[in-house]
């Protein structure tokens, strides 16, 4: 064996992995398909600005293992997501906040706000949310709901707000405070510099490989190591044997404009139906960028086919006991374990990432 672990992928998990096995004295080989490390937070400079070139990424956590721990390849920022979401005509703030409420309803005080939501909710009468479309509904009421939350909802997920899990909307905040942070974390930022060089310096020592695909080289590369840490999609390793898991996939219209401002923050989302595109990213703002140019991404969210790139897993009942299915496959394994948003088939943020990497890396390295 030349390898203690061969790892699949250089995207987070496996830098992270890949890291602390060098710190340890293991011997590891990193192989990725795309011809780039980074995974999907890969950030790449144009005129003079960091584009996140598959898809907006903004650290938040609560952890402070983590955040120590993503800390000591990074300087961040101090960058605090406060997106607006543009419905037809009007614009309001995120998340679900008084000033969005106060613009939604012309009122001013908490009170009046928890007052309008509780009729609306008790018209509905829903008890126990058994989807995204009553969780979202008994949390903020219908007209919330109707132009803030559905339409972008269903063009993100190409899929009913009844069909989706209730957790999906979980995951934004709502507050009866004049509070416009998108998260609740205690800590939050963007890496001064991009995200690539925070994984080149976790990579920083170890042996890398891009544009190898492991699954079609497969014979040539599996009796190299020890072991495999696989970090691509859990299905299409197992030759979707048991059926394909459902993703979904993002497509980036990115356009260089002449001018120094075009939205006035990084994120915009378009919550109506009719507009095709999910949000408009104009990353300079990530980094308070004064550059006379500015760089803009158009968002188009689509169901993943063979050959794309898949971003989201669709938890869902029907793809959980498929994925359950494909984890049972993978206990019996002796050499390789998955991980990351694609091997685990969990919707993962890069905190929830970076936990399970140092997890397993606790589990294995002795
Ligand atoms: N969401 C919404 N309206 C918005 C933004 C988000 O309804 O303007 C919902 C939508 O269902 C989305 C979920 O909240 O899938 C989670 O959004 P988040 O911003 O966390 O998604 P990500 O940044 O991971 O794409």
């Amino acid at each position: 064996m030349k390898y203690d672990y061969l790892i699949v992928g250089a995207g987070l998990f496996g830098s992270v992995f890949a890291h602390e096995a060098k710190k340890k004295g293991k011997k590891c080989l990193v192989l990725e398909r795309r011809n780039h490390i980074g995974g999907n937070i890969y950030t790449e400079e144009i005129e003079g600005i960091q584009v996140h070139r598959y898809g907006a990424h903004i650290f938040h956590t609560s952890d402070k293992k983590v955040w120590d721990y993503i800390n000591q390849f990074a300087e961040f920022n101090n960058y605090v997501n406060a997106p607006v979401a543009v419905y037809k005509d009007e614009l309001y703030n995120l998340p679900f906040n008084m000033n969005t409420f106060s613009k939604m309803w012309n009122i001013r005080t908490p009170k009046e706000a928890k007052e309008i939501i509780r009729a609306q909710i008790e018209e509905l009468g829903i008890t126990e949310p058994a989807n995204l479309e009553e969780q979202a509904l008994s949390l903020v009421g219908k007209d919330v709901y109707e132009k803030l939350i559905k339409g972008y909802t269903e063009k993100q997920w190409g899929r009913d707000c009844k069909e989706l899990p209730a957790f999906i909307i979980r995951r934004l905040p709502l507050r009866f405070t004049y509070d416009n942070n998108y998260f609740n974390d205690r800590y939050q930022g963007i890496p001064i510099g991009g995200y690539t060089a925070v994984i080149e310096e976790l990579l920083e020592g170890t042996e890398v490989r891009t544009g190898i695909d492991y699954l079609k080289e497969k014979c040539s590369y599996e009796k190299i190591a020890d072991k495999i840490i696989f970090t691509g999609m859990i299905d299409e390793y197992y030759d979707y044997c048991l059926g394909a898991l459902q993703y979904r996939s993002v497509r980036f219209e990115t356009e260089v404009l002449d001018e120094e401002n075009y939205q006035g923050n990084a994120v915009v989302n378009y919550t109506e139906r009719e507009v095709p595109y999910t949000r408009i990213i104009e990353h300079k703002h990530f980094e308070f960028g004064k550059q006379d140019k500015t760089v803009i991404s158009r968002e188009y969210s689509s169901e993943w086919k063979v050959g794309d790139e898949p971003y989201y897993p669709v938890n869902d009942k029907k793809n959980s006991e498929l994925y359950e299915k494909y984890r049972e496959l993978a206990e019996k394994e002796g050499n390789i374990i998955f991980g990351g948003r694609l091997g685990a088939y969990q919707y993962y943020d890069m905190d929830k990432v970076i936990a399970s990497a140092l997890e397993l890396a606790s589990q294995e390295l002795i």
